[in-house]
């Protein structure tokens, strides 16, 4: 094996059983940016480029990787999101393409750009980071329980030069601060008897504490997120969470029921309900 073509037909016959061909060229386009900067359309160009020690070393492992399921993210070890470069590896869940979508509703409706924002359950610090990439005026803290988490959030702040206070907290244990204009959270909401229905590359790879909830408490994040915020929501200030599908209506009741308005669910791109959005009102309820 000596060219790019060489290891492009190597690689298509090594995975060729376990994926479908647009996530092989994925894959190739993926390792090739890696080791080379190469776009997709370069690698049509560049096919007869030879390939040096290192590189051939490098893509040979990460096809092992790849065959033993690792994600391509954490072979790469990085991740696009939003626009944005984010390290990915075991210490946080991959920023997915969901939650984009989720950003992106945040963003278009709130546009003034100087927020009060918390971010609970950081993982990779992916949410946090890109709000206050896009408004760098606003005041972004993030919590999250991981020691292991917020290291890897905060190499995530300093390679996208973006200013957000990690604070390793638990978010049972604390009140929420005051004023917030937004609060955010892509919390756990994996049941375990959605265990096996997962892909075992995300089992094998991402951290439990990240992703599930124990089955007779699938609420259990929201709830407690949500009981905090409406202490800690400035008036008209606005939750937004990502949810797990098959408990939309319930998330939504429960919303209602604590008070909050305008509680509007979002389906994600492959057509699940995948967040949500509440406002709180602000003032007292009448509680009498
Ligand atoms: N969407 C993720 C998955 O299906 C789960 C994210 C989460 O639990 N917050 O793997």
């Amino acid at each position: 094996m000596r060219t790019v073509n060489d290891f492009i037909d190597y690689f298509k016959i090594e995975l060729n059983n376990r994926e479908e061909s647009r996530e092989i060229m994925s894959f190739i386009s993926l390792l090739l940016y890696k080791i080379r900067g190469y776009e997709l359309a370069d690698i049509i160009v560049k096919g007869e480029d030879s390939l040096n020690e290192d590189e051939l070393e490098f893509l040979l492992k990460a096809t092992e990787r790849l065959k033993n399921g690792e994600p391509i993210q954490h072979i790469t070890s990085f991740v696009i999101f939003f626009g944005s470069h984010f390290k990915s590896d075991k210490r946080a869940l991959i920023p997915r393409p969901e939650t984009e979508e989720l950003l992106e509703w945040i963003i278009i409706s709130n546009s003034s750009g100087d927020y009060n924002i918390l971010d609970i359950g950081t993982g990779s610090g992916c949410i946090a980071i890109s709000l206050k990439k896009r408004w760098p005026k606003s005041k972004v803290e993030a919590w999250d329980v991981s020691i292991e988490a917020l290291e890897l959030a905060k190499e995530n702040s300093s390679i996208n030069n973006a200013d957000v206070n990690f604070l390793e907290k638990n978010l049972f244990h604390h009140p929420f601060p005051d004023n917030m204009d937004i609060i955010v959270s892509n919390p756990p909401y994996v049941t375990i008897s959605e265990v096996c229905k997962m892909r075992r590359n995300v089992l094998d790879y991402e951290p439990g504490v990240a992703l599930f909830v124990p089955d007779d408490e699938p609420l259990l994040f929201y709830r407690e997120i949500a009981l905090k915020a409406c202490r800690s929501l400035n008036s008209q200030g606005s939750l937004y969470f990502e949810i797990n599908r098959k408990y939309h209506i319930q998330i939504k009741e429960m919303l209602l029921e604590m008070g909050f308005i305008n509680v509007e669910l979002r389906r994600d791109l492959f057509g699940n309900y995948r967040m949500v959005r509440a406002i709180w009102p602000g003032g007292d309820l009448d509680i009498s």
